[in-house]
């Protein structure tokens, strides 16, 4: 992933706000990169510029050798596929079972009842969610909700990962085992994972790399050890 020039530019009736300022980095195919920075640093409109929920003012975002920021809207639900997202608040839908949360995407992309069925069944068990298909999310444990939140990002065999603040809401046992899964799922399936958080440990827990942002902008960058060492 390539991502040049990438500025966000929020104009109010009172004033102006440069969210993402010029804005250049390279993230590895298969890496876990952290971006870190305190709130209000930018980092939920970089990572909404990169699955196009937002247009950028200026610059780019190359995923393999595509500009996405170029595609025009036609294109983008094909492109969003590739691309899945989990939150800090789960966003599930609540009148759905877990089942159905997760086959959402796939009825989306159209995929054929007896496929989803199978896909489904896959993503539970990689989630460690067996027992749990029939549960409705007010039944489940913040734990259990993000496990649903990452099956349901996994459906469409995306190429990255983005995880927004991920586990924020979570206690520190479960952010743990959380995080033990995204490192799973990072190695046996080989994903681009791509992690915002304002929580130092779970960069220095997951992380390979990390960039510190600031006012829109990357101050540092580096390998996470060689960061979070510096005086
Ligand atoms: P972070 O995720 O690091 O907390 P954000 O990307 O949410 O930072 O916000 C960066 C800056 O952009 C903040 O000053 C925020 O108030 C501003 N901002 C974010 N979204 C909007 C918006 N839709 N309209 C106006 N300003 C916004
Ligand atoms: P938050 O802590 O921000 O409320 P939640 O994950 O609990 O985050 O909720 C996400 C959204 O779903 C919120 O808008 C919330 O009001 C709504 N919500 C939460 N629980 C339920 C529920 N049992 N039924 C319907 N909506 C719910």
């Amino acid at each position: 992933i390539t991502i040049k020039n990438l500025s966000k530019i929020y104009r109010t009736k009172s004033n102006t706000i440069n969210a993402v300022n010029d804005l250049n980095l390279e993230i590895e195919k298969g890496e876990i990169f952290g971006v870190i920075g305190y709130s209000g640093a930018g980092k939920s409109t970089f990572i909404r510029l990169i699955n196009r929920l937002e247009d950028p003012t200026e610059g780019q975002v190359i995923i393999d050798g595509e500009d996405i920021t170029a595609l025009k809207k036609n294109k983008l639900r094909l492109s969003r596929q590739e691309i899945g997202m989990i939150f800090q608040h789960f966003n599930l839908l609540w009148s759905r079972t877990v089942r159905e949360n997760i086959a959402f995407p796939l009825e989306i992309a159209g995929v054929p009842k007896q496929t989803r069925r199978e896909r489904v069944d896959e993503l539970i068990k990689l989630v460690g969610l067996t027992g749990r298909e029939n549960a409705y999310p007010s039944e489940l444990s913040g734990g259990q909700k993000q496990r649903v939140g990452i099956a349901r990002a996994l459906a469409n065999d995306p190429k990255v990962l983005l995880c927004d603040e991920a586990t924020s809401a979570l206690d520190p046992e479960t952010t743990d085992s959380i995080l033990k899964l995204l490192i799973d799922i990072n190695k046996n399936l080989g994903l681009t994972i791509i992690l915002i958080t304002h929580e130092m440990h779970v960069i220095r827990k997951i992380c390979h790399r990390v960039a510190v942002m600031e006012a829109g902008q990357v101050v540092e960058q580096g390998e996470v050890l060689d960061v979070f060492s510096h005086p």
